[in-house]
């Protein structure tokens, strides 16, 4: 069981329940307490990329992502970025194994399930998809990307989510946007979790920061 001492590292963990073992499929278990780095690469190397997993099999059922876009979407985890943590995050997002109050007050770890940012019930869909704060943020991410990028980018959630594929844009635009969003994902997740404010132009100091670094692949 996890303890509250322990809550600092809890975005580091892999879990969706109270169990220590994570039964990722019916070969495959991660144990809680001891999963590190290197059982997450070997997953990303050895798993069957389809959309049968749980995580995205919960995800298709508010989603229209078929087999094609799931496939496309674990490509993705690949090529994305050149950022082992960002990757890491990609891959935790995707199997749903990441955390908000609804599982921390499951653990014991929280009092309530309230979201941090609108004081509605917490929840992956929640954080994702719903909350009013989230999504003037990420409207406002879109604006700002579409701006500097001359482009006109308007994704529906899915593609907000997992990233945008085809050729609606150029190549190099859309791996810059599928960067932005995957950053700008972790952002949201990180600064929740850690019970920050979220702010446009501090998103943008940093996401500009990775941009010089070259983290994009
Ligand atoms: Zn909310």
């Amino acid at each position: 069981m996890i303890k509250a001492k322990d809550s600092v590292a809890l975005d580091k963990l892999f879990f969706t329940s109270g169990d220590e073992i994570f039964k990722f499929n019916d070969n495959v278990e991660i144990h809680l307490d001891k999963a590190r780095s290197k059982d997450f690469y070997k997953l990303l190397d050895n798993i069957t990329h389809t959309g049968n997993h749980s995580g995205p099999t919960k995800w298709s059922k508010r989603l229209s992502l078929n087999e094609d876009s799931w496939s496309n979407i674990f490509n993705s985890l690949k090529t994305v970025c050149k950022e082992n943590k960002l990757r890491e995050f990609h891959f935790k997002f995707i199997h749903r194994i990441i955390v908000t109050k609804r599982e921390l007050l499951k653990f014991g770890i929280k009092n309530d399930e309230e979201c941090l940012y609108c004081g509605q019930s917490d929840s992956i869909e929640h954080t994702s998809i719903e909350c009013t704060l989230t999504k003037t943020f990420v409207s406002n991410v879109l604006q700002w990307f579409d701006s500097t990028n001359a482009c006109r980018i308007t994704p529906p959630t899915a593609e907000i989510l997992f990233g945008v594929f085809g050729n609606s844009h150029d190549k190099k635009t859309t791996g810059k946007f599928n960067y932005t969003i995957l950053f700008m994902r972790h952002y949201l997740y990180s600064n929740k979790i850690n019970e920050k404010s979220i702010s446009l132009k501090e998103f943008v100091q940093k996401v500009e920061h990775k941009y010089r670094l070259g983290s994009i692949n």
